[in-house]
């Protein structure tokens, strides 16, 4: 898969130039897209279920009332502004509340919903009158977890009986004394020596276990073992829900293990075309000059909004102050950023505060591309060996959907070599790339 495809580049390049090019950092894309999510991920793909008994009728619904939720919690959904169940929860929600509880694996890109999903399906497993823990969450990080918990008590806020504890580095727990909350969420060591070694969570009163994030858990040295042996202090019959927004190989091993009989659920991810793009590029010798194209572009960039990409932080850097010193308001994105300054710098773009916001590639995610109508390339994508990224240039170009909006790209070709990726970029697409004279702007209209 692609996750893996990245991440052996990543630890190549902390090794390498881990300065030049911006580390990704699963956990922190994670947090990062759920601070700037203000809605669902729209998402028109049917799910695919694979259920674990196929005779039994397929259950789905579209509508909360139908689940016969308790009101304090249906009163909680509808305040936090769902009318009806996502895509996923359709599906996934009659499986997590049947009677008895069934076991899901599910997988689908974030911000469709499964957070949303396992909190209610926590809320309603548990029994407030009695006063220990009756339902685990596990999370990659602290802040991940912190998440999860605000989910769950919004969820919550009518039903004011549940407590949440949090099982995180540096919280103090008096070891034998057994915690009265109902539900506690944490990252897989605390949590595994709150059950074993202080004895605050008595493992076998624990009727439903979530491992949230997956992918990104086993990405963590040691989160999978700790997970694992959590996992094996459980009752049988405890319910076992996984989520994850990636689904390779590893992710699938790990499901396996820790989710018997499972039903599982899928929805992939709208492709990303370039139909609806119109690609150019434009002939430069070095920086200078990709930056006085830059400013020649810049009134057509400007009446919509534009995202424009350097391959290494410091790169981004130079052409942001140098906007800046032409008296153009840029927003700079960049690895340097803590994950609340990065959150901040997209909310403001996206408020359209600025209009053109300068980036390296992976601090991009989870900046809706639909927004944007014009991407510039001022370096070109391209892997380790200088070859033609495809996949992050379809990434950064591509809309999903058929329908999505019109926009246009713009390639800054600055050598011999950047030319051949451009080649290959077009014959990896077969999609003609347009020559653009960038003091003679009408081919753009
Ligand atoms: P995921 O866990 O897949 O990343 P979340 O559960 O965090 O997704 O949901 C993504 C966003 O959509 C959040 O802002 C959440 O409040 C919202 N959301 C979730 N379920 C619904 C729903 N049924 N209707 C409307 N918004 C929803």
């Amino acid at each position: 898969g692609n996750i893996t495809a990245r991440r052996s580049v990543d630890a190549k390049q902390s090794s390498d130039n881990s300065e030049e090019r911006d580390k990704i950092n699963l956990a922190e894309q994670s947090l990062l897209n759920k601070m700037i999510r203000t809605s669902l991920v729209k998402n028109r793909n049917q799910v695919e279920v694979l259920q674990r008994d196929p005779n039994s009728p397929l259950f789905s619904v579209k509508t909360f009332e139908e689940l016969r939720l308790k009101p304090e919690l249906l009163q909680g959904i509808y305040n936090m502004g769902f009318n009806r169940p996502s895509r996923i929860q359709e599906s996934a929600l009659p499986m997590m509340l049947a009677k008895p509880p069934q076991n899901l694996i599910a997988q689908s890109q974030s911000g469709t919903g499964k957070t949303a999903a396992f909190a209610l399906a926590m809320l309603s497993h548990v029994n407030p009158a009695n006063k220990w823990p009756q339902s685990l969450c596990l999370a990659p990080t602290f802040e991940l977890a912190l998440q999860i918990g605000q989910v769950i008590e919004q969820m919550a806020k009518f039903y004011p009986d549940v407590n949440l504890a949090y099982a995180v580095r540096g919280n103090r727990v008096n070891r034998g004394v057994v915690l009265e909350e109902h539900i506690v969420i944490g990252t897989p060591g605390t949590m595994l020596d709150w059950c074993t070694k202080y004895r605050v969570i008595d493992p076998k009163k624990i009727s439903v276990f979530v491992l949230d994030e997956a992918d990104v858990m086993i990405a963590t040295q040691g989160h999978q073992d700790q997970s694992i042996r959590i996992h094996r202090l459980l009752p049988v019959e405890c319910q076992m829900l996984l989520f994850s927004a990636t689904f390779e190989d590893s992710v699938w091993k790990f499901a396996e293990r820790v989710v018997p009989d499972p039903n599982i659920i899928r929805l992939r991810r709208e492709e990303e075309t370039l139909d609806t793009i119109k690609q150019f590029y434009t002939i430069c010798t070095e920086k200078e000059e990709k930056f006085i194209a830059l400013c020649n572009l810049y009134v057509a960039l400007t009446i919509a909004q534009a995202i424009v990409f350097c391959q290494t932080r410091k790169m981004a850097m130079w052409l942001a102050s140098k906007l800046n010193e032409q008296g153009h308001q840029v927003a700079l994105l960049s690895g340097e950023l803590t994950v609340e300054q990065r959150a901040a710098v997209i909310k403001r773009f996206r408020d359209a505060n600025e209009k053109v916001l300068v980036t390296t590639n992976v601090c991009s995610r989870g900046i809706d591309v639909e927004q944007v109508s014009v991407v510039v390339n001022f370096d070109l994508p391209v892997d380790l060996d200088g070859n033609a990224d495809n996949e992050t240039y379809l990434h950064r170009i591509g809309r999903s959907g058929r329908f999505g909006k019109r926009g246009f790209a713009v390639n800054m070709v600055d050598s011999d070599h950047s030319m051949e990726v451009l080649r290959q970029i077009e014959m990896h697409f077969n999609r003609k790339i347009m020559k653009l004279d960038t003091e003679n702007l009408e081919e753009m209209e």
